[in-house]
């Protein structure tokens, strides 16, 4: 049935439309309402069942794992306790994890194109875990419904249903669109597993925009740029030997001689190979901030290498907040991953009879939202290594990037899934309350975003249990 709707002028120059309220089906009333099912929303769902939850989990794509997964990410880690090493074993048993060395890949230890061995010493040994992210992403599937999580998938979560009180606002339910149109799902406790706090934020909690500035507080042209999102895509059919031997024998580690070569002849658009902001110097010149070569790494099989395909970093795009820039870099990563596998076939050795077999179903956020939560984990907090009487985890040590790449050991507070202003929410994974220096790169990968879903799931399933809300629950010990 159409809606009828009037347009308004508003006092901006932009117009506006008055969406007519209307009645949806409630489809679901569930204890745990979970949004997003990546590495956070899965474990929140998966544990929060397994305690005796009703649990709803809503993606928006075929299947959970987030960037892992529908990003074609696929980083196998060491198994780092409960669900992180069960979803690796697990993995592992259906032949879904492979592992490459140097016995597969002689002289890759150090080799420019790597992405994660490009600093090792040259001819060292190494070993590149990575599982299959479809085979991987149907494992998922099938954990969650053992425990009886409902999962909506190919949904949409477009808004949050909430009541005012006195003092914290209460989530009652959240509004979904999917082939049968808009329904609600209503629900006792929220988690947030969207990666980018978009669930927090529609319930009107407080955050701060990605984009802070730079680890050494450098600024390009006095604008904050957000650590730039990527999008990954894959080749399959590369023969390594052609290529390494390519690399050694003309001299040419890098492949500049052949994007020279490709740039003159207009096959390489401006922007796909870009030289470095900053010089190539700190995190930023590492891998994030240009690409002056290729970005590969091994995995699925033989001869398949990913390849990343980031942001330029000079477009300062926001692809959580705005659909233009989601938009812009959907469309203009297509066109360099476009670009980037016919030069590779046309000019590289050993890429001849490769073949583009993927690309990632959405554009990996890095430095989304960051919700203002009861506790801000700060860079501070890590220096200090602060004890909180409500730390999830024992004492862990980590390399913080933004403190110049200094180790610190530290512990994370409860109160940093709470966001404020929202009484029954838990944040998880990349949407949970870090300043930006902290949650990028050392507490935004796969095996700790998996560890705040178990902790999200478990808190929930507590505060249901004792009628209460998260922020009431009483965190007592280490969960890890
Ligand atoms: C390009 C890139 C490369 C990375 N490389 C590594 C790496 O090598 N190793 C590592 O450990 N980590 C890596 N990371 C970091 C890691 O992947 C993320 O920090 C982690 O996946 C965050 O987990 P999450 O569950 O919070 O969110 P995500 O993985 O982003 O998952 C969020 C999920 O929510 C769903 N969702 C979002 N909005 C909605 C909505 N409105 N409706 C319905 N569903 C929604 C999404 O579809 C997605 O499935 C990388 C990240 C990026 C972006």
């Amino acid at each position: 049935m159409a809606v009828t709707a009037k347009t308004t002028s508003v006092e901006s120059s932009s117009a506006m439309l008055e969406f007519p309220a209307r009645r949806v089906p409630v489809v679901m009333e569930a204890d745990v309402v979970v949004v997003g099912g990546g590495p956070g929303g899965f474990a929140a769902a998966l544990q929060a069942a397994r305690m005796g939850c009703s649990v709803a989990m809503i993606e928006r794509f075929d299947m959970p794992g987030g960037v892992h997964t529908s990003g074609l990410q696929g980083a196998a880690n060491e198994g780092v306790g409960g669900i992180h090493t069960e979803l690796m074993e697990r993995f592992a048993a259906k032949g879904y994890v492979y592992v490459a060395s140097e016995k597969d890949l002689p002289g890759w230890a150090g080799n420019p194109l790597s992405h994660y061995e490009r600093n090792h010493k040259p001819g060292a040994s190494f070993k590149r875990a990575s599982f299959n992210p479809e085979g991987a992403g149907c494992e998922m599937v099938q954990m969650l419904d053992e425990v009886g999580v409902t999962a909506f998938y190919q949904t949409s979560f477009v808004d949050a249903v909430v009541e005012d009180g006195a003092g914290d606002k209460k989530m009652t339910a959240v509004i979904v669109q999917n082939a049968g149109g808009m329904q609600a799902i209503r629900g006792k406790i929220f988690i947030d597993g969207t990666g980018t706090a978009e669930l927090a934020a529609r319930a009107g909690a407080p955050y701060v925009s990605g984009g802070g500035g730079q680890p050494d507080g450098t600024e390009w042209d006095g604008v904050k740029r957000p650590i730039p999102g990527g999008l990954l895509w894959t080749m399959t059919g590369v023969q390594y030997e052609k290529l390494i031997r390519y690399q050694q024998t003309s001299n040419d580690p890098a492949l500049t001689a052949l994007i020279a070569e490709a740039s003159a002849a207009k096959d390489i658009p401006a922007g796909l190979y870009r030289p470095r902001m900053g010089g190539g110097a700190g995190v930023y010149g590492e891998a994030y901030v240009g690409h002056p070569t290729l970005d590969m790494s091994p995995i699925n099989a033989p001869g398949t290498f990913i390849i990343w395909q980031n942001v330029p970093y000079e477009w300062a795009l926001h692809m959580d907040e705005s659909a233009a820039d989601e938009t812009r870099a959907r469309r203009e990563l297509r066109a360099f991953i476009d670009a980037e596998a016919r030069f590779l076939k046309k000019y590289v050795p050993g890429f001849e009879a490769a073949e583009l077999t993927d690309i990632g179903r959405f554009v990996g956020i890095r430095d989304g939202r960051h919700p203002i939560g009861e506790h801000v984990f700060t860079i501070e907090d890590a220096r200090a290594g602060t004890h909180f009487r409500d730390a999830v985890t024992k004492p862990m040590t980590k390399t913080f990037y933004w403190d110049g790449y200094r180790k610190h050991t530290f512990e994370v507070p409860y109160r940093s899934f709470l966001p404020k202003k929202v009484g029954n929410l838990l944040l998880t994974g990349a949407s949970m309350s870090f300043s930006y220096e902290t949650i990028f790169m050392v507490m935004r990968n796969f095996p700790w975003c998996t560890q705040t879903g178990e902790i999200a799931g478990y808190a929930a399933a507590r505060a249901i249990k004792q009628g209460v809300g998260p922020k009431d629950y009483e965190w007592k010990e280490p969960y890890f």
